[in-house]
Order: structure tokens, then C-alpha cells, then sequence
């Protein structure tokens, strides 16, 4: 074996950052391989957190040790507390500058880090003492074996291109650079084990990401100081393409902005460059808006056609977050249920990484529970092995999730309320 590991994170997106640290934290030696050569996915192109529910699990993460990430988002937000369409106390991280801190972050405190490695096949163990299958080492692309007790499985759903093709408008030349580094390869699919897609459009499957990211210099600089100074911009669309948009937001994976509002108007928030809240946009039609006639995408490159097609790849799992038919692979992030977003990934990641480390050291595992917002979306959001769960995409900034906890009483953004729930659960510093 080339390397051995305690825990072995695959996929360096939120959720793999947030597994690898949250199981650094509790003493394992621990390492993330990411087949790009950054950390982050789909993470470097999104930036709003905090947004409605999300400030809660935010603050919950906090309490209960596991507020790193957090706080270091915070220290690069270029805008708290904004509001913006459907949308109050939302927090705009900067995406140009927040990898090299989230790495910077990991070193400090020690977590391996390999780039470059695409894992692409795996050995399980036949010692006859598990049930379910026994993951032992897992081989990259370039030829290196890499051994651990257990494996976090933090791959993602997005694409690859032949995803994008089928469902949704092609390859759009997306932040995951599937021509460049190879496609998205789960633990699930290298075991022979279930992963499911969304259901929720009707005909079809998965979701089209609901965001493209405009270079700031190409737009009026008047949106650009409004942008600067409030962080969002609402412009009216010409009539005549209010419509189109409307039958765009149905695609989207973030029904949270699927609201008139983003049907009538061009949203923009200010993330470093400016993300319009479309799947996509015709480039024709767009610089015909006045204030963007010069307009050009950045990511994905064709954001004039498309984007990237995601929520496909699914897995059963449990509220441990374990695998469902591997002893020793936990799930987190966009392959643990129909989630959207960082601070989803972040939570399911925090809870995979520190089961990975119990798991490998054969010491109970952590459940949060449901009378925490984090507990109860992770235990509401699960897919079954027969497939159940997959018709609405979970996250806490809106739609049927959002809903649930405001129903549930568990919407109430004051930081002290809400440590003083995570204290009368006893998992105030359970992460730390
Ligand atoms: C355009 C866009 C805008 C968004 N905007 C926001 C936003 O503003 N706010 C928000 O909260 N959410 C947003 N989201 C959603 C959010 O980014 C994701 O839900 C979340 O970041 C998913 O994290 P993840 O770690 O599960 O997956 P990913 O970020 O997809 O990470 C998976 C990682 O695994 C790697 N990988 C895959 N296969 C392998 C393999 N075999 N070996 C090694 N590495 C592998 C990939 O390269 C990738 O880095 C946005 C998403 C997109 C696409």
C-alpha cells in the first residue's frame, strides 16, 4: 500500500473539508483525496449561507464545537445580515478568496490534503466478520493505493458530462471541470452498492444548478457600486423574457429561489463576481437588459445554454450517516439525500467524519437529535434503499424543509436561544 490512513476522505468539496476536520478534531489521522486541483467543488461558486433556516444550523454547528468553517466564512463575507427576494439574514462569502483559506485552515491543523487523486476502483475486506461489505483501500487513477480504517464517501452529484447531456442542455464547462480531471466516481458505485436520482421534475431526473457566476467588470459600473455598497441588485426583465425565465426556474435545485421575483427580475448578489440567480441566460438576451450589455459569464462558461445537472447520485443511508451495505463508509453532503447546499454539506460532513473515526475506533456512534434543526433535517432527509425521499431537494434556506422547522418551532435565529437548545440536548461542544 502506498498510504494509510485512519480515515480517508473521498471528495474535497464542504462536505469532505468538514468530515476531514471534524475528524481531525477528535484525533484521527486523517487525509481528503480530491481528483481537481482544488478543494471546494461546487462550494467555489456558490457564497450565500446563513440565509433563513441556514442561520440556525449555522449556529447550532457553533454550539455544538464545530464552528470553524463558520467563522472563517464570516471573516469573509463581504455582506452580512443582507436581505434579498424570499431571503433574510443571508451572509455572502467571497468565493475568489475562500479556498486557499479553507486549505490554509486544514493544514493548520492537520489534515493531509492529495489533489490530483481520482479514486476510481476499491478492495474490500473478506475477513468474514462484518455483515456489510468492509471497504479496506480505495486506488486513484494515477496508480496509488490509498488504506484506512473507514472511508467518508463526499463525492458529490454534479454530472459528469454524459448527466449533462441527457438531462439537462450539455456540457456547460462547469466549475467541476469533468474534461479536465475526470468524471465524479462515488464509494457507492465502486462497491456495486444503490445510488439514486432525483424525482422531482416530472419526465426526468436530477436538477439544474441555479446559479451562474457574471465577471463584475462587465457590467454597468453603476450595478457594480450598488453591488459593492448593498450586495444584491434587483433589475426588472423587458416583458417579453419574463416568461422564459419563469420555465427556467422549474429546473432549478435551489426551489428556494424559485419565486416570482426571480421570474420578473435578474437577481445579483455580490459574491466577488456577480451571481446571477439563473440556471442560465441566452447571452443575447441578457445584454439586452440595459446595464448588462457587456456581460460575460464566468462560470459555468456556457451560462448562455446551460449548467451543471446535479442531485444524482443519492445514497441509503442512516441518521449515523452510514452507508447503507458498507461497515465502514459514511455519506455526507449531496450524497447523503436530496441536499442543497454548503451548510447542508457542512453539518452531514461534520457527523460522517467524526462516525468515521468512532466507527474506526469501535466506539458508539453519534447521532444529533431531532429536536435540533441539524438532527432533524438529516434524519428527515434520508433515502431509503427502496428509494423513498427523493421527490423534494432538502436545504434549510426554503421550500418544504424550511417550512418543516418553521412549523416545528425550530426557526428562531437568536444565537442564544439557540445554544440553549443545543445545551438542554448535552451537545454543546460535542465536535469540539
Ligand atoms: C452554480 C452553483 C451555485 C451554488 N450556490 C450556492 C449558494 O450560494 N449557497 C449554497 O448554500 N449552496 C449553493 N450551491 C450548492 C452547494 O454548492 C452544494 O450543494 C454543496 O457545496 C455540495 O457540496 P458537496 O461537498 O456535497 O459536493 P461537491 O461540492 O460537488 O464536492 C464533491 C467533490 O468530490 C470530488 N470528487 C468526485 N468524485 C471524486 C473521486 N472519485 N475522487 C476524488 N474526488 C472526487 C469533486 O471534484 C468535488 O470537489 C450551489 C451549487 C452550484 C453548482
Amino acid at each position: 500500500m502506498d498510504y494509510h490512513h485512519e480515515v480517508l476522505v473521498v471528495g474535497g468539496g464542504w462536505a469532505g473539508v468538514s468530515a476531514a476536520l471534524s475528524a481531525r478534531k477528535a484525533g484521527a489521522d486523517v487525509a481528503i483525496c480530491e481528483k481537481t486541483d482544488m478543494l471546494l467543488g461546487a462550494g467555489l461558486v456558490g457564497g450565500i449561507f446563513r440565509n433563513n433556516g441556514r442561520f440556525v444550523a449555522a449556529e447550532e454547528c457553533i454550539a455544538m464545537g464545530a464552528g470553524e468553517i463558520f467563522q472563517l466564512l464570516d471573516n469573509l463575507s463581504r455582506h452580512r445580515m443582507i436581505e434579498f427576494p424570499g431571503h433574510r439574514h443571508a451572509s455572502l462569502y467571497d468565493v475568489v478568496k475562500v479556498e486557499p483559506a479553507v486549505r490554509e485552515l486544514l493544514f493548520r491543523f492537520g489534515v493531509t490534503v492529495y489533489t490530483g487523486a481520482r479514486i476510481v476502483a476499491g478492495k474490500t475486506a473478506d475477513d468474514g466478520k462484518a455483515n456489510d461489505m468492509r471497504l479496506r483501500a480505495v486506488k486513484s487513477e494515477d496508480g496509488r493505493w490509498f488504506r484506512a480504517e473507514s472511508f467518508v464517501d463526499a463525492t458529490g452529484s454534479s454530472g459528469p458530462m454524459g448527466i449533462c447531456r441527457i438531462f439537462g442542455n450539455g456540457c456547460a464547462s462547469c466549475i467541476q471541470r469533468c474534461p479536465a480531471f475526470g468524471p465524479r466516481v462515488s464509494l457507492s458505485r465502486i462497491l456495486g452498492l444503490p445510488e439514486f436520482m432525483s424525482t422531482r421534475r416530472k419526465g426526468s431526473y436530477g436538477a439544474m444548478s441555479g446559479s451562474c457566476k457574471l465577471a463584475k467588470e462587465s457590467l454597468d459600473p453603476e450595478i457594480v457600486r450598488e453591488l459593492d455598497e448593498r450586495g444584491v441588485v434587483v433589475r426588472k426583465l423587458p416583458e417579453h423574457l419574463r416568461n422564459k425565465n419563469k420555465n427556467k426556474l422549474n429546473m432549478k435545485a435551489c426551489q428556494q429561489y424559485a419565486l416570482p421575483e426571480y421570474a420578473d427580475s435578474l437577481v445579483i448578489l455580490d459574491t466577488g463576481q456577480g451571481k446571477l440567480m439563473s440556471p442560465y441566460f441566452p447571452l443575447d438576451e441578457l445584454r439586452s437588459v440595459p446595464g448588462f450589455e457587456n456581460a460575460r459569464f464566468l462560470d459555468p462558461l456556457g451560462g448562455g445554454k446551460g449548467n451543471s445537472i446535479r442531485l444524482v447520485a443519492a445514497s441509503p443511508r442512516d441518521e449515523t450517516l452510514k452507508l447503507a451495505g458498507a461497515d465502514n463508509v459514511f455519506v455526507a453532503g449531496e450524497r447523503a439525500g436530496i441536499l442543497v447546499g454548503h451548510t447542508e454539506a457542512i453539518v452531514t460532513g461534520t457527523l460522517a467524519g467524526r462516525n468515521a473515526l468512532l466507527h474506526a475506533r469501535g466506539k458508539p456512534l453519534l447521532e444529533i437529535p431531532t429536536r435540533l434543526a441539524t438532527g432533524d433535517f438529516i434524519a428527515s432527509s434520508t433515502v431509503t434503499p427502496d428509494g423513498k425521499g427523493l421527490d423534494s431537494p432538502f436545504t434549510f434556506a426554503g421550500s418544504v424543509y424550511f417550512q418543516r422547522m418553521v412549523d416545528l418551532g425550530l426557526y428562531d435565529p437568536d444565537p442564544e436561544v439557540i445554544a440553549k437548545r443545543v445545551r438542554d440536548c448535552a451537545m454543546d461542544g460535542v465536535f469540539a
